[in-house]
């Protein structure tokens, strides 16, 4: 979908001017919506439809600051059963509606945006944890759980999920999947992917599928794994059967910090190399350091972050490894302290909110790469958006690590003449060089709005049959349309 496609989901507007966006849906369809989930779960109030109708999109904040609105959905619905999801996207089906599936609303690329008139299916009533089986390592879960409480009644049980994106206390289990997100721990644990082990969700016929949980299967395609990062436009994810992981015994922070980069960089490379895995292990360039380190690191340095969790054998050997590499690559000691400093500070994101609230732009690009591109890849868009007019800040950290490269995760913000040829101007530096240098145009955010014009690049052969699966699951294109570069399903019809 190009910049026009993105438009039509935000109009001019003032303030209070938001009825005459909202298009009816119609009576009848409203009707049995409501004999479906009940009088209560299904809402039309003019503020339930404005906070379905956006998400964490960051420029979504900048039109809203500047009197735009987003295009309101014609209900919200609250299931809580996997019948009645059934039941909803039936009806959808036979009236022609589109529906979108929303769990916290914090995804940051426009994934969660309705179309005008579209039936929102919000899952947070389908909210417990259903099972733990501390045998078997596994929990089942439904889909619109909420991350924080997720992890903290595993904590209570003596297990932990594994998954800590920064955005826990507002996510939800079903959009983790729906869009392949990593959490700050993933090194250790892995990412979603790797810890779902089973799925239930309806397809966008209203169908009801589950695959069992088990340790491994070769009895085909696993095509429960097309749901993860399928973004809401190939079903909803109503329940998962996650891995989880003992309580560690022993914690143990370290930290360093690196002249350059490139030091940094190697040591963690080394690390992951000897089979070692940190549960957390960030890479904060001097300009990160400054900005969320200041007092605690010195500043100009390069800060290598390191949180041992395990086994207290495991942790004791990772530790003397770390030590070893990150001094043999030229790395100083720089104690506990900034491990401490980022435990009490990491769900902490005030400050793009201010930036906005200023009158600014900002955003955050997330891209992997291989590690013999990592630094090259960090030098190269950090030249490019530090020459683009109204740049006041560009900086980086690297997360999330694996043997093969890195995720490389960066700032910007500015205050430009023209804010949106701005925005998508950085974009396009930051994906144009991802692609030319061999990377992937996101690591764990998804494409949502945002990065749907570069798929083709990033896709090549592989677009065109993720469309024509969509085209054969959703003839009709109602489940979340026009995402992704495929969500229209063109070339399946
Ligand atoms: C402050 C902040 C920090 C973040 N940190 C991280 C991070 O550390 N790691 C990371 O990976 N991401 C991170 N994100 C982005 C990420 O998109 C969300 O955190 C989160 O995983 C999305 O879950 P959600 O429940 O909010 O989904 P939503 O925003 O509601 O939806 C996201 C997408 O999934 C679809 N969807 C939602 N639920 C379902 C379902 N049950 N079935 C089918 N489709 C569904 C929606 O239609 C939409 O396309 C962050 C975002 C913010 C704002």
């Amino acid at each position: 979908m190009g910049r026009r496609g993105i438009r039509f989901l935000w109009e001019e507007g003032g303030r209070g001017r938001m009825g005459r966006l909202r298009p009816a849906l119609p009576e009848a369809f409203l009707r049995e919506a409501r004999d479906l989930v009940g009088e209560r779960d299904l809402r039309t109030e003019e503020a339930e439809l404005f906070s379905h109708a956006k998400d964490a999109w960051l420029l979504g904040g900048v039109w809203f600051s500047r009197g735009k609105e987003p295009i309101l959905p014609g209900a919200v619905a609250y299931p809580e059963s996997t019948e009645e999801v059934s039941g909803l996207v039936r009806l959808c089906c036979r009236y022609k509606i589109p529906l979108v599936p929303y769990g916290g609303g914090t995804g940051v690329v426009g994934g969660a945006l309705p179309p005008a008139g579209a039936l929102v299916v919000d899952l947070k009533k389908m909210n417990r944890l259903l099972e733990v089986d501390g045998e078997n390592l596994l929990a089942r879960v439904q889909a619109g759980m909420n991350g924080w409480r997720y992890e903290e009644e595993l904590n209570r049980r003596g297990y932990t999920g594994g998954h800590i994106p920064q955005s826990l206390p507002s996510s939800t289990v079903g959009g983790w999947i729906a869009h392949r997100a990593a959490g700050q721990f993933s090194t250790k644990y892995g990412k979603i992917e790797d810890l779902v082990a089973g799925l239930e969700a309806v397809m966008p016929d209203g169908t009801v599928v589950r695959s069992r949980a088990v340790p491994r299967s070769a009895t085909g395609p696993r095509l429960e794994q097309l749901l993860l990062g399928s973004e809401g436009m190939l079903g909803i994810i109503t329940e998962a059967t996650l891995r989880i992981f003992p309580f560690p015994e022993r914690r143990l922070p370290l930290s360093f910090t690196f002249p350059s980069l490139e030091g940094a960089l190697e040591a963690a490379r080394r690390i992951l190399r000897r089979g070692f895995r940190p549960a957390v292990l960030r890479i904060y360039d001097g300009e990160e350091v400054g900005l969320h380190f200041r007092g605690v690191v010195e500043e100009g340095r390069v800060l290598s972050l390191f949180l041992l969790e395990g086994d207290g054998k495991q942790v004791e050997v990772e530790g003397e490894v770390v030590e070893g590499e990150c001094r043999s690559a030229g790395g100083s000691p720089s104690g506990e302290k900034p491990v401490e400093h980022w435990l009490r500070t990491r769900f902490d994101v005030h400050l793009a909110q201010e930036v906005i609230r200023g009158g600014g732009v900002v955003d955050t690009v997330e891209v992997a790469i291989l590690w013999s591109r990592a630094a090259e890849l960090y030098r190269k868009v950090r030249g490019e958006l530090e020459g683009l007019e109204g740049m006041v800040h560009v900086s980086g950290h690297f997360s999330h690590f694996y043997p093969e490269g890195v995720c490389l995760y960066l700032t910007f913000a500015g205050f430009p003449s023209d804010p949106e040829a701005f925005y998508w101007g950085a974009w396009e530096k930051v994906m144009k060089a991802t692609l030319e240098l061999g990377g992937t145009i996101s690591h764990h955010h998804g494409v949502g709005l945002v990065r749907a014009r570069w798929m083709e690049e990033e896709l090549g052969g592989f677009l065109s049959v993720l469309r024509k699966i969509k085209g054969a699951l959703d003839p009709q294109n109602l489940m979340n349309p026009g995402k992704a570069g495929w969500g229209d399903g063109r070339g399946g019809r």
